[in-house]
């Protein structure tokens, strides 16, 4: 499988290490900086296992060190794009489920640069 990092264009996957689900939002911290309980452990652990497409961090861990958001179909593996993990939460998201292959971050990877 490919990946289309932003920085550096199509690698390997083995080049990066997967790291979840970019979909649901860290909860706040509790008091004195500590997570907060019950918010914390469904963060951790109660998550959609759904056959769609998903977005998902990885680390280009043995490449360019970036933190990305990879656009994958769960079930085909299918990549359709990727995004700059700091990027991924400003700009607006595709839909739980949309394909987004024309988002202008998906063509720019592709296009190597
Ligand atoms: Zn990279």
């Amino acid at each position: 499988m490919l990946i289309p990092c932003p920085h550096c264009g199509l690698r390997p996957s083995e080049e990066f290490v997967p790291k979840g689900l970019a979909e649901a939002p860290r909860p706040a911290l509790g008091g004195r900086a500590k997570p907060d309980g019950p918010a914390w452990q469904n963060y951790l652990h109660l998550r959609d296992n759904v056959a769609d497409h998903s977005h998902e961090y990885f680390h280009h861990a043995l490449g360019c060190r970036s933190w990305i958001v990879v656009h994958r179909h769960t079930l085909t593996h299918e990549v359709t794009g990727a995004t700059m993990a700091a990027d991924f939460w400003k700009a607006d998201k595709p839909a739980k489920g949309a394909k987004d292959a024309k988002s202008p971050t998906a063509e720019t990877a592709e296009d190597g640069q």
